[in-house]
């Protein structure tokens, strides 16, 4: 008998490493693949396809906690004994740290869509925390209504290249959002935000101010940096070496930046795999392509090619339909 392997979490890194070796067994809580580039699609209207994907789970459970010493992962409804594990429980959102935090809603998942689906037409004005891609994304949207950007820094869409700054901050002005930067939030009320600098009116107030990881409290036991698991080139965990991570579920530590985003999913997903499965290669991120869209608009990089318009578009649906499409194949 071979070894077991167990992937914990079937998103887009999970399934990546399902379809690479269908013998790995694949747990998650959720019965559908949430496809989260899609997610805004839920009330923008861009696409017509739907973020929810049907996929087949070994087990369809929660994972509490894993005891790495005996190779226990504790389930919900029952303990499973791996030999390697493969961590890949994406993300979640951090604002508690925010005053007032309670009256801030998230953006991370499908339900999260949902409900600001039915919020946002009956409210007037929208505060958005932060200006990454996800801010601005988000901005783009968001029609009719007074929409706000407060990003603490000196720009939007800071750490990416000029252009990208400048496209955005072009299409954001002229569909009416409004941009405030080096505005630090320091506390939400129910119908205002408050930065170092002034109030602005809000009786809805988005938070897209960046991502964590998402494992589990009681995971304690083994090294992590913002709820991800530290691993090495090879994706292996710094201190167990029979536990993998990929996805938004790994911190790569290298010194490089890598960015959370579905095509590092796919590629640490499938190396994951191949390691967990006796491989040694080191994972070598390539982001080929950066595409953001604001309302209708794509645009982005593909290696260093700055593109618009509807090539912008395919790729990001490329990156999306890639796993999509190979779904269906389990
Ligand atoms: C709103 C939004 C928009 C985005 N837009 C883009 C974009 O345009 N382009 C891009 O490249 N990237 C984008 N990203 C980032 C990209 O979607 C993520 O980097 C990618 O989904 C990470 O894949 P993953 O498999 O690591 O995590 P996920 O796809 O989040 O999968 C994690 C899985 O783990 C499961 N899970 C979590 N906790 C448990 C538990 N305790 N027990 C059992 N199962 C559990 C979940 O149900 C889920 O299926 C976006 C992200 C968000 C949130």
């Amino acid at each position: 008998m071979g070894e077991r392997i167990v992937i914990l979490g079937g998103g887009i890194a999970g399934i990546s490493a399902k379809l690479r070796n269908r013998k790995g067994m694949l747990v998650d809580k959720n019965p559908y693949l949430t496809m989260a580039p899609r997610i805004i699609d839920i009330f923008s209207g861009n696409n017509t396809d739907y973020p929810k994907i049907p996929r087949p789970l070994d087990y369809m459970d929660n994972v509490r906690s894993i005891d790495f010493e005996s190779r226990t992962i504790h389930l919900q409804k029952k303990d499973i004994a791996y030999d390697k594990v493969i961590m890949a429980l994406g993300h979640s959102q951090n604002y508690d740290f925010i005053k007032g935090s309670r009256y801030i809603h998230g953006f991370s998942s499908y339900d999260d869509a949902i409900d600001l689906k039915k919020e946002i037409p009956k409210k007037k004005h929208i505060v958005i925390i932060g200006g990454g891609y996800l801010g601005v994304e988000l901005a783009g949207a968001i029609g009719g209504k007074r929409v706000t950007i407060l990003e603490a820094g000196k720009e939007i869409l800071s750490g990416l290249p000029a252009k990208f700054t400048e496209t955005a901050t072009e299409l954001l002005l002229d569909s009416g959002v409004n941009i405030e930067v080096e505005n630090p939030v320091v506390e939400v009320k129910k119908d205002s935000v408050i930065t170092g600098v002034k109030q602005y009116n809000s009786d809805l107030t988005i938070f897209a101010g960046g991502f964590t990881g998402n494992l589990p409290d009681s995971i304690q036991d083994i090294k992590i940096k913002n709820s991800r698991i530290i691993v090495n080139s090879y994706l292996q965990s710094v201190d167990y070496p029979d536990v993998y991570a990929c996805g938004d579920s790994m911190f790569v530590d290298s010194g490089n930046f890598i960015p959370m985003s579905a095509i590092i999913a796919r590629s640490s997903g499938i190396l994951a795999m191949e390691n967990a499965m006796g491989g040694k290669n080191k994972f070598m991120p390539n982001n080929f392509a950066n595409i953001i869209r604001v309302g209708k608009n794509y645009f982005g990089t593909v290696g260093n090619t700055f593109i618009q318009g509807i090539a912008a578009r395919i790729i990001k649906d490329a990156a999306v339909a890639l796993t999509v499409n190979r779904v269906k194949e389990l």
